[in-house]
């Protein structure tokens, strides 16, 4: 019995069979590195990195199962084999009957947002994921973030700070008039606020609230089994139900989703739109086969459609799941008992660093999150990546900067890569960095881009 059996350790449930060397580095060579990347992770080579935890996008570990799926994979252009497999999965846990595969997350965005969207149009979200928003305003519509309160304060701890505020969203309702608002996308976990679960009580709401004023119900599910089974340990009425069950109560109450295989689905890449309106779906085959492919493999191969079916039934074992919440909540927990204040509770992703509040002695404009950033990597070879003033702040006509709500470092673990020992290292780094955080110092950006401008920066230290 899983949930009265008493864990000591919750060991990673998986045994390993194939590896990847990580190559060691010394302090001096990573000091000659950073140097040369222009202290910017982003352009660090990843054979130079001894922890890489840039992204939990696309870099997980693919298990036996799906390497042998792979070998079966049917590449026949039309009505390929593998195509019906993920398609009969994605419609056993989703519960849409209409699939639409695409060859990432952002391909689904792009063609759901640029059929329904254009100027004049409003699309609320929790809150938007730079894609998702990049999209919306790409076809000529607005952005709207209805994020709770609760998710906005980094320290407070409840259950799930990814709820959408549904006085917010009926009042954006009601001043936009429901016919200029096409759908209604609700993000879980709510990865740009922390990886934060959204609560089946919230979904039911925000499926009425569409109901009653008419207005199509999305998810953007990237990381939909993190929050099936944040919903199973958290919420009331939900602890005897499996993932799989919690998910398709979830789905149960949309019109359809947009989904990053990347994330949930356990494979390096692909996505898909799965919905019930038959309507839109003719016209997204319609851009579907202009952009993407043919619908039965919509730019992907028949082995990657084979792996993400294989996945989406193994993201949702429990066992799978119980070590996946765990191992983040192992290394917040950790870093955070040395004193580091994160953001609180930890997500199912990922693992946030208040820079603001690590470095006070480092001022906004010399970016505390890029000096944690260059710290980790100097003292351990841990890459993490700043999300803060380097990436959303901007300048006013002075040139002055207008510094982002929050300064966060962003450790975001990898799906079934790295294991307790991985974890301790990094806990071990963090601890030399704490006892010197004096030491650590501010940058200034030497070169940067009009846009984006986090991946290319160039800086230097004060
Ligand atoms: C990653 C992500 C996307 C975009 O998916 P890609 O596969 O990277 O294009 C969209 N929404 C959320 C919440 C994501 O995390």
């Amino acid at each position: 019995m899983k949930n009265t059996e008493k864990y000591r350790t919750v060991i990673e449930p998986f045994k390993i069979k194939s590896v990847e060397p990580i190559r060691m580095t010394t302090r001096q060579e990573r000091e000659n590195i950073l140097a040369q990347a222009g202290l910017n992770p982003f352009m660090i080579k990843s054979q130079d990195v001894i922890i890489d935890f840039l992204t939990d996008s696309g870099t997980s570990a693919m298990s036996a199962a799906q390497w042998g799926a792979i070998m079966v994979g049917d590449e026949a252009y039309a009505g390929a084999r593998s195509f019906y497999r993920f398609q009969e999965k994605v419609q056993d846990i989703f519960g849409f009957p209409i699939v639409i595969p695409t060859h990432q997350g952002r391909a689904a965005e792009k063609i759901l947002f640029s059929t329904i969207c254009g100027p004049g149009k409003f699309v609320p979200n929790n809150t938007h994921f730079d894609t998702t928003r990049a999209n919306v305003e790409f076809a000529g519509a607005t952005a709207v973030d209805c994020l709770t309160e609760e998710g906005k304060d980094p320290s407070l701890i409840t259950p799930f700070k990814g709820n959408m505020d549904l006085e917010k969203l009926e009042a954006v309702i009601r001043e936009r008039g429901a016919e200029n608002i096409p759908v209604v996308m609700l993000t879980v976990t709510n990865n740009s606020g922390g990886g934060q679960p959204v609560s089946m009580k919230n979904i039911r709401g925000v499926s009425e609230l569409c109901r009653k004023y008419d207005i199509p119900f999305f998810f953007d599910a990237c990381r939909f089994a993190e929050n099936a089974y944040f919903i199973k340990l958290r919420e009331p009425g939900y602890a005897s139900k499996t993932p799989l069950e919690i998910a398709r109560e979830m789905f149960s109450y949309a019109d359809g989703c947009t989904m990053s295989a990347k994330k949930d689905a356990l494979v390096n890449m692909g996505g898909f739109i799965a919905l019930r309106n038959e309507e839109w779906a003719q016209q997204f085959r319609n851009i579907l086969i202009i952009t993407e492919g043919f619908p039965t493999y919509g730019g992907l191969s028949g082995r990657d459609l084979e792996a993400i079916a294989q996945g989406l039934d193994e993201v949702l074992d429990e066992d799978y799941l119980h070590y996946r919440i765990i191992s983040t909540a192992y290394l917040a927990d950790h870093i955070a008992e040395l004193g580091v204040p994160i953001l609180q509770p930890p997500g199912g992703h990922a693992v946030y660093v208040d820079a603001k509040a690590m470095c006070p002695h480092i001022p906004i404009e010399q970016y505390p999150g890029q000096a944690i950033v260059c710290g980790l990597y100097l003292e351990g070879g841990v890459r993490a990546v700043e999300i803060g003033s380097v990436m959303f702040g901007t300048y006013d006509e002075s040139g002055k900067l207008i510094p982002a709500p929050l300064e966060l470092v962003r450790l975001a673990i990898p799906r079934r890569v790295y294991t307790q020992s991985h974890m301790d290292y990094v806990v071990e780094v963090f601890e030399e960095l704490v006892r010197n955080r004096d030491a650590l110092r501010g940058v200034r950006i030497v070169k940067e881009a009009p846009v984006l401008r986090h991946f290319t920066a160039q800086f230097e230290y004060v």
